[in-house]
């Protein structure tokens, strides 16, 4: 079976949305990517850290999931990495309340050694110095490198940001701060500098407006999925880049044909994220609905049309 590594957070959220208000829940982007990659018939294993006030339940969680955790440290007396959002009415833009890097603050990631060859590495949001870590501890050059990072590391550690960044073979970014990270407005210009500083592949996620896959000169477009429910769209990305990169892992194939369906897959697992608070439709989603919706993906998207 392929290996799947994961690095990012994993968390304490609390988030206010225009339907409701959450205390201290499950959270983080290295929980999302991990739930959303366990879809795939693969091997995963999480790179994080937590305090000692990190529930056993939410480590159980994972494990159920078949999510290696070894590499999950537990600091003893430490505080888990804290993050606060609120989110406006139109839900697809949100302010940043409260970052709290507790741990974080000086965490040294330790692959284990049977990850060390792992067929995908999935750098999901965190500080981009240890995201490099991860890299450097690897034995064996990954197929594929994907990083995912956000406007807080752009605004608080660049330098290391872009480091990371030119060691990376697909980026998945917001549409935002793709504009932030390039100094483009336009997304395909921002697409073709952002190529330029190392990842061959951008992915730009658009929210409820879908993704866009830049290589080269190519350009794929995915939609999301109409809903009729949204209640909290966080974690939306990380599902989305867990969604992409377990697709990926599965199936071996890195060419640009093959990370068009994983685009698919990601928009697909990310549908669900948004339709409760937190990590709860992930936790209860079987494959059986993840598959009818992908049904429901390529209705939407299919016509027939000759030119
Ligand atoms: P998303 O909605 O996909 O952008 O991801 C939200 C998740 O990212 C939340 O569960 C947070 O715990 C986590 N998060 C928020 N800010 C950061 C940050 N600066 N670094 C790493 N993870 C973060």
């Amino acid at each position: 079976m392929n290996k799947l590594l994961i690095v990012g957070t994993v968390a304490f959220d609390a988030i206010e949305t225009p339907f409701g208000k959450t205390d201290k829940i499950l959270g983080g982007a290295a929980t999302y990517i991990g739930l959303s990659a366990s879809f795939f018939n693969l091997q995963s294993a999480i790179v994080s850290v937590v305090g000692d006030d990190f529930p056993q339940e939410h480590l159980d969680l994972l494990t159920s999931k078949n999510i290696d955790i070894s590499g999950i440290e537990i600091v003893k007396e430490g505080k888990t990495f804290f993050w606060s959002g609120l989110y406006h009415n139109d839900l697809n833009s949100r302010d940043t309340l409260v970052t709290e890097l507790n741990v974080l603050a000086d965490f040294q990631p330790k692959v284990p050694q049977n990850y060390k060859d792992a067929d995908v590495v999935m750098l999901g949001n965190l500080h981009p110095l240890v995201q490099s870590s991860v890299l450097d501890q690897m034995e064996k050059k990954p197929k594929l490198v994907v990083l995912d990072t956000m406007n807080f590391w752009m605004d608080c550690a660049l330098p290391e940001l872009l480091d990371v960044i030119k060691r990376v073979d697909v980026i998945t970014i917001n549409d935002e701060e793709a504009r932030q990270l390039s100094g483009e407005y336009s997304l395909v210009k921002a697409a073709a500098k952002i190529q330029d500083m190392g990842p061959k592949y951008v992915v730009i996620k658009k929210g409820e407006h879908g993704a866009l896959l830049f290589h080269n000169r190519e350009v794929f477009f995915a939609p999301a999925l109409p809903l009729e429910d949204v209640f909290d769209p966080t974690g939306a990305g990380d599902t989305f880049a867990g969604g992409f990169s377990g697709f990926i892992a599965q199936s071996e194939n890195i060419s640009f044909n093959n990370m068009k369906n994983a685009i698919i897959y990601g928009s697909n697992l990310a549908s669900f994220c948004v339709e409760k608070f937190g990590t709860e439709r992930m936790e209860s989603l079987s494959k059986a609905e993840v598959a009818i919706r992908l049904q429901q993906f390529k209705s939407l998207t299919q016509f027939d049309i000759e030119i």
